[in-house]
Parts: C-alpha cells; sequence; structure tokens
C-alpha cells in the first residue's frame, strides 16, 4: 500500500489500532470505534510538522493514510445507523464510504488489500437492499471551475493540475464559480451523487428488507463483517386474494370481468426473494481473527 519507509513503519506501528478498530465495528461498539480511530488521527497528525518537506510521493502517501481512516470511520457509521434504524443515513455513510474506499484504491495503485475488495463487495450488495432506484441529478449553470491547487481556471491552458489528481498530498478539484440557476432537475438512473434521492421514511415499507438486517445485527444473528453478499431469485406463494369462484362468476377483483377471463390463473404469484449470504471469517482460518486476516500489514 505504502511505498515511502516512514509511513510503512507508521502503518505496522498502527497495525494492531486497525485490527482492534475493526473487531470494535463487528462487535457493535461503534462509540468505541471512534474512539480508537481519533487516537490514529492523532498520532497521524502529530507526525504531520515531519513531513511538510517531504516529498511528493510522501505527501500523497499521507493522503492515502487519512483516506484509510476516514473510510473505516465512515463505515462503522453505515452498520451503526443501521443497527440504529436510521436508514437513510446509513445510506449517506454507505455513499461516503464508497467514495473514501474509491480514493484509497486509486491511490495505493491497483495494491490489493485483502480488506479494500472485501468491503468493495460487501458494501456494493449492501447498497442493492435500498429502495432508491431513482436519483434527482441537478443541472446548474456555471460560468468557471477554480483550480483547488492553483486558483486558476482549472480547465484552461494556465492550469497545470489533473482534476482527482494528488499533488503533494492535496487533491485537485474544481471549486465552481459564478453559480446560475439551475437549469433542469431530471431524475435518473445513474447520477453523478448518489445521495440526491428520493426521501423515504426510515419506518416506511421501503426499508422493509434493510430492516431486517437491522434485526440480524440487534439480535446478534449477524455481525457486520459476517454480511457477505446477496441471493436473488423468484418464488412462489398463494395470492392471499384469490377465491375460487364459478368460471363465469363476475371476478372477485373488482374488474367487473368474468373469473375465467380475468383472475383464473392468479391462483399463486411470483415475488422477489432476496437471501443475505452470511460467512463467518473468524471460524475459516485457525487464529489470529477475522479482523486480522482481513487487514495484512505487509512485514
Ligand atoms: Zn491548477
Ligand atoms: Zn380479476
Amino acid at each position: 500500500m505504502f511505498i515511502s519507509e516512514q509511513l510503512i513503519s507508521l502503518f505496522q506501528g498502527l497495525g494492531s489500532d486497525f485490527i482492534n478498530c475493526i473487531k470494535l465495528i463487528d462487535s457493535l461498539c461503534f462509540e468505541q470505534a471512534g474512539t480508537e480511530l481519533n487516537k490514529i488521527r492523532t498520532v497521524i497528525d502529530s507526525q504531520n510538522t515531519k513531513w511538510s518537506n517531504e516529498r511528493d510521493e510522501v505527501l500523497n502517501e499521507v493522503y492515502l493514510l487519512n483516506r484509510f481512516v476516514d473510510l473505516l470511520s465512515s463505515y462503522s457509521a453505515i452498520w451503526m445507523n443501521i443497527a440504529e434504524s436510521k436508514l437513510t443515513n446509513s445510506w449517506n455513510s454507505l455513499q461516503d464510504s464508497m467514495d473514501h474506499l474509491r480514493s484509497v484504491k486509486k491511490i495505493s495503485n491497483g495494491t490489493e488489500m485483502r480488506l479494500l475488495d472485501f468491503l468493495e463487495n460487501q458494501l456494493i450488495d449492501l447498497e442493492k437492499l435500498y429502495p432508491y432506484n431513482m436519483f434527482f441529478s441537478m443541472g446548474v449553470k456555471v460560468d468557471w471551475f477554480e483550480c483547488s491547487i492553483c486558483g486558476k481556471d482549472i480547465d484552461s491552458i494556465e492550469c497545470e493540475h489533473t482534476k482527482g489528481e494528488l499533488y503533494r498530498g492535496k487533491v485537485a478539484y474544481g471549486i465552481a464559480k459564478n453559480i446560475g440557476y439551475v437549469d433542469h432537475v431530471g431524475i435518473v438512473k445513474y447520477p453523478a451523487d448518489k445521495r440526491c434521492v428520493v426521501q423515504y421514511d426510515d419506518d416506511g415499507p421501503q426499508f422493509e428488507v434493510l430492516r431486517y438486517v437491522t434485526g440480524l445485527l440487534t439480535s446478534q444473528k449477524m455481525r457486520p463483517l459476517s454480511f457477505h453478499h446477496l441471493h436473488f431469485s423468484q418464488r412462489t406463494k398463494k395470492n392471499p386474494e384469490f377465491k375460487k369462484l364459478p368460471r363465469n362468476a363476475v371476478c372477485f377483483c373488482g374488474s367487473g370481468r368474468k373469473f375465467k377471463k380475468c383472475c383464473i390463473s392468479k391462483e399463486f404469484v411470483e415475488f422477489d426473494h432476496i437471501d443475505i449470504v452470511t460467512r463467518e471469517i473468524d471460524k475459516e482460518e485457525d487464529g489470529g481473527g477475522g479482523a486480522a486476516l482481513l487487514l495484512q500489514i505487509d512485514e
């Protein structure tokens, strides 16, 4: 994950703290996990002055380490919100985690860490349990974008920076200048920001499946790290509305048509069924424990 000696030794030094943190999240001790993460942040910050004159790569790695801490912190927030039935909030934490995960993956240059792959697959499947298939996308008119590094127009040739790239530990991005009126609000399937969603109440029927997950967590039938993947299938069940009638009788559904021309074949209905497949990582390999297994701190 890291190339500079300093960062490698710092990351290794923090190794047991990271593992401890993941274990705390897995045991639903979110507050303690937060405390641990803050301690880690303090250790990183205390090194800051040492790094101010460092090479670009080192500063970029400091950025990576900070995003890694952010990732664990938002990951903890997902499961905390789900456990507390704050389902709308859990969606936002999920999107934050996805953002942090992607920047960590991008900067770590494909150095595959088992934990990152595990989290990515888990979050992609967790996302499918949310009732958001439609997102709002806003069209905004902007005059120009100021480069966050040099202050010039990021799309002009005077600015030498590329959006999304790191420069001495800072990401270059465009700051919208002279924001005009909202052009249009569209409803799209693949938006730029998945946080713009149709809002549902946390206790609404749309969150039925997620509430089931809340139940699994609070009754200790499932732990965050054991949520492995989803299995979708079609099942049939008896239609509760169905009434067997003489073929020429008026149909029970109120359509006014004859039974034989209407609901005669609707005795059973198909519905979507989702299985949550769990996996106990702890039991798969002896010693170490699941968290240590996922987070392989290279020696
Ligand atoms: Zn620039
Ligand atoms: Zn009918």
